[in-house]
């Protein structure tokens, strides 16, 4: 357990949480090295009969020493954009452990991913894989692709992260997957490699794996039935966490459905897991500011929001809540409104969650906040956004440093005629 109580103290590894707040300041998002490393070991031990690469989703978490580390333990990266190929990059990671997914690759970006020489570019439409066709033959080189397919399975999570239905935008339709599997191999500039598919996120149950790669090992056999070089299925990431209560993905059971489904399959299998390998390492520490008690509510005011931890405003997600000084037994817990300090309604974590007795300047921690919190905060209301400290052991660093509000607007510029002459009244 990366976070738990001693001596009364809530602590992330060996080191106190109110420890790294008085250091950076709050809200500040903290994260455990040793929890990162573990789930990474887990999926590794688990697939070690298998010919697996592992490629972290940097979207989750792209903080250049959360890469570096998951880097020096054997993962590759899984980027969806131009920026985090650079930072892939920057922080390490080999390119030929490198994948550029993303919905619509820029021409910048399809020429930086092939000036870099990173492992391959997963398609998403026929448009893109003539551009990246011609890019590649106007740099002289031969472009490795995969193809997205979408497999139409529904994947049982929430709407707005589901992304392997018809209905949704990503990956090329199963059925026109041999027709487009064949232009690629028949394009010059590039060469197809085998399949992509990623279907969704925080999905906890194996059945729509079960489904999805079922059809995605059905379509790998028949394309190379027809005698198309088919060498790598990329089975995409998604593998669900604890929140509240669900339970995350086992990766031994998801290994022996892997193995049983690409038994004699002879191919290179690829993962991209986000989440999974850091969510559950992570905490959001926040401040009270004000307790406000109404009619018949009790607000609690934090000093982050949804500029902060946008997963509630956004998917209606909710994460539990735990006071950094833990609550002396027999504490009579009651229900509170936990809200941030934006001028928006939709800025609030959640109702009722049972708290203790809170004063202004006490401290909270998120939990489950280390994927899809630090890399959406925003500078909105020009509130500072928050640090990020790594934990190792005993020691921590600051990762990230807050970003203030005169960082926040350095790079905005009047222009002439505005600044000059005095305001119009
Ligand atoms: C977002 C994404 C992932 C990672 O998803 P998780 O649910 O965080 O594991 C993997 N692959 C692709 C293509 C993605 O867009």
């Amino acid at each position: 357990m990366p976070f738990g109580y001693h001596q009364g103290r809530l602590h992330c590894e060996g080191v106190a949480l109110e420890e790294i707040a008085a250091a950076a300041g709050t809200p500040v998002y903290v994260y455990s090295a040793g929890a990162m490393r573990s789930r990474l070991h887990a999926l590794q031990r688990a697939f070690a009969g298998q010919r697996a690469m592992f490629c972290y989703a940097l979207k989750a978490n792209h903080n250049l020493a959360v890469v570096r580390l998951l880097a020096g333990e054997g993962a590759g990266a899984d980027t969806v954009s131009g920026g985090e190929v650079m930072r892939a990059l920057k922080a390490g990671v080999p390119p030929e452990r490198i994948v550029l997914a993303g919905v619509a690759k820029a021409d910048e970006e399809i020429r930086l991913a092939l000036a870099s020489g990173i492992l391959q570019l997963n398609v998403e439409s026929v448009p893109e894989l003539r551009r990246i066709s011609a890019i590649a033959q106007a740099m002289g080189t031969t472009a490795s692709v995969a193809i997205r397919v979408n497999p139409d399975v529904a994947a049982a999570t929430h709407d707005k992260i589901s992304t392997g239905r018809k209905q949704d935008k990503f990956g090329i339709a199963y059925e026109t997957a041999p027709e487009i599997y064949a232009l690629a191999a028949s394009l010059p500039g590039v060469r197809p490699e085998g399949l992509h598919m990623h279907i969704g996120s925080q999905i906890t149950t194996l059945e729509p794996f079960e489904k999805a790669y079922g059809r995605g090992v059905a379509l790998f056999r028949t394309l190379r039935e027809q005698g198309l070089p088919m060498r790598r299925l990329d089975l995409g990431g998604g593998f669900g966490v604890r929140y509240l209560h669900e339970s995350a993905i086992d990766p031994e059971a998801l290994a022996a459905l892997v193995g049983r489904l690409t038994a004699g399959l002879d191919c290179e299998l690829l993962f991209e897991p986000g989440r999974y390998l850091v969510a559950e390492a992570g905490v959001l520490v926040a401040a009270v500011i004000y307790v406000k008690e109404a009619q018949d509510r009790r607000f609690v005011i934090l000093d982050a929001g949804m500029n902060t931890l946008m997963r509630p405003a956004l998917y209606g997600a909710r994460h539990d809540l735990l006071p950094l000084r833990e609550a002396p037994a027999g504490t009579h817990l009651q229900p509170a409104d936990v809200v941030g300090p934006i001028c928006e309604s939709s800025d609030v974590f959640g109702r009722d969650y049972h708290l203790p007795p809170m004063a202004p300047g006490a401290l909270v921690a998120f939990t489950t906040a280390g994927a899809y919190g630090a890399v959406m905060a925003s500078d909105y209301n020009s509130r500072p956004a928050p640090a990020e400290v790594l934990v190792d052991g005993g020691r921590f660093d600051v990762i990230r440093e807050r970003r203030l509000p005169e960082e926040q607007f350095a790079g905005e510029r009047i222009p002439d005629w505005l600044a000059s002459g005095a305001p119009a009244g």
